[in-house]
């Protein structure tokens, strides 16, 4: 039996089947390259799903945590502060769009900031209603899973859901919503189902990450704000899969240039240890009163000390500009890959900076999804050793997260077994 089998086996005995895993037993990685339990090499376009923008095991990162674990590894932050956290605070206010006085808080999770900032949005609005998009994913918590936009797997047998959470539809033109759509439903929502003076806050993901990669139109973000304006609701931007150069700017909502009233971060906050943040208008992270807001190990040192490591990388390394490369590689080859025949399947390619994704359709006029090809293209890249995860509400999105810091050779390398993987699985269906 392989080592790998062994693992499974033990993993299926001994580990709740709710988390769900592929049989990649990771045991070493490096940059954008990571090795299973069997010695296999492979290019890691997953990225810890979009954590590890500055690859794996950076070596700044390392230096830092090493360095922060000589002194200290953990105090808790409301028993006995320390330095690092609040010039990681500082940092964020700095850089999350908007020209107004900002706060920053700490915690461990994305599905953890999700849940403060809707906690500061309530305490500064004094009211309760929450509007998110269909598709969208802000995690697995109880209001998280609520705020998602996609029942199976994530709600599925967890209910009751949270009370007074409205999801409105999230533009997609290439499904039928258009941009005037989606502003119509809204405001359509806010006559039939929810008066605006009740709703707190509307949360949106940038770039829509487990709902398949969809872009938010930037005017569609700019209309959100007029009507957050209007309406005195706080504009959450979901940052956390989007943020931290991903999409060739350090967030998402950059594109737009729509200042939200609060950012969440998490995931390439840290270069793979765990931290995320809450950063917004200074009054509204402040509506909350001492001892409202916290964690035992929220803003942990180590993971504050990777996460200036991973800033002053961004910085250094010009990875807003590198992301932006590194798609227009990738959306080069997938476009010329789409335009041959024999490639019908791939329905779409999309993305912004190094944040891309194809869709799998069974027909290009319908659109109807290939969920089976999807897997089966998933499965051949493995085999070939390169690492995809799929994505979207309907299982046919293949997303391509990279490390930003992936040497070229590699990226092509990686791109080339796409294709043979795509030609390998469309040639085993038709058989
Ligand atoms: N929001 C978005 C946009 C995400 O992509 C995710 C994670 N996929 C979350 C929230 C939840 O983050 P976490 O898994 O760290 O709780």
């Amino acid at each position: 039996m392989s080592e790998s089998s062994l693992l499974a086996a033990r993993k299926s005995e001994a580990v709740a089947r709710g988390v769900a895993t592929r049989g990649i037993y990771a045991v070493r990685a490096e940059n954008s390259e990571l090795w299973d339990a069997e010695g296999r090499r492979y290019i890691d376009f997953a990225a810890g799903i979009a954590v590890n923008n500055t690859g794996h095991r950076h070596p700044k990162v390392m230096a830092a945590v090493a360095e922060q674990a000589q002194a200290f590894t953990h105090t808790c932050f409301h028993v006995a502060p320390f330095e690092g956290y609040i010039a990681l605070a500082e940092r964020l206010n700095a850089m999350t769009p908007g020209d107004f006085s900002k706060k920053t808080m700490l915690v461990t999770t994305g599905a953890e900031a999700v849940e403060n900032a809707v906690k500061m949005a309530r305490a500064f609005t004094g009211r309760s209603g929450i509007i998110s998009f269909s598709g969208a994913f802000h995690g697995r918590t109880l209001l998280g899973m609520a705020l998602t936009g996609k029942v199976a797997p994530y709600k599925k047998g967890f209910g009751a859901m949270p009370p007074e959470v409205v999801h409105a539809p999230f533009p997609n033109p290439l499904h039928g919503v258009s941009e005037a759509d989606a502003i119509e439903q809204l405001e359509r929502l806010f006559a039939s189902s929810v008066d605006p003076e009740r709703v707190a806050a509307i949360i949106i993901e940038p770039v829509q990450g487990e709902g398949g990669f969809t872009i938010a139109p930037f005017n569609f973000l700019r209309k959100l704000r007029e009507i957050c304006d209007e309406h005195g609701i706080v504009l959450i931007a979901d940052e956390i899969q989007a943020g931290m150069a991903r999409t060739g700017k350090m967030f998402g909502f950059d594109h737009s240039g729509v200042a939200p009233d609060l950012v969440t971060m998490a995931k390439g906050l840290a270069g793979g240890f765990p931290l995320a943040a809450v950063t917004g208008r200074a009054e509204i992270v402040d509506a909350p009163g001492p001892g409202g807001l916290g964690g035992t190990y929220a803003g942990n040192p180590l993971a504050v000390a990777a996460s200036h490591a991973v800033l002053d990388i961004i910085d250094e390394e010009d990875l807003c500009t590198r992301a932006d490369e590194v798609g227009e590689v990738i959306r080069a080859r997938l476009t010329q890959l789409a335009a041959r025949q024999g490639m019908e399947c791939i329905g779409d390619v999309r993305g912004l900076g190094a944040m891309n994704a194809f869709e799998l359709v069974i027909d290009r006029n319908t659109f109807a999804p290939d969920a089976a090809l999807t897997s089966a293209i998933v499965a051949e890249a493995e085999a070939r050793g390169l690492i995809l995860i799929s994505c979207g509400t309907r299982y046919n999105v293949i997303r391509l997260l990279p490390p930003l810091t992936i040497p070229m050779d590699q990226l092509q390398e990686a791109l080339d077994i796409i294709e043979a993987s795509i030609e390998a699985a469309v040639m085993k269906k038709a058989a």
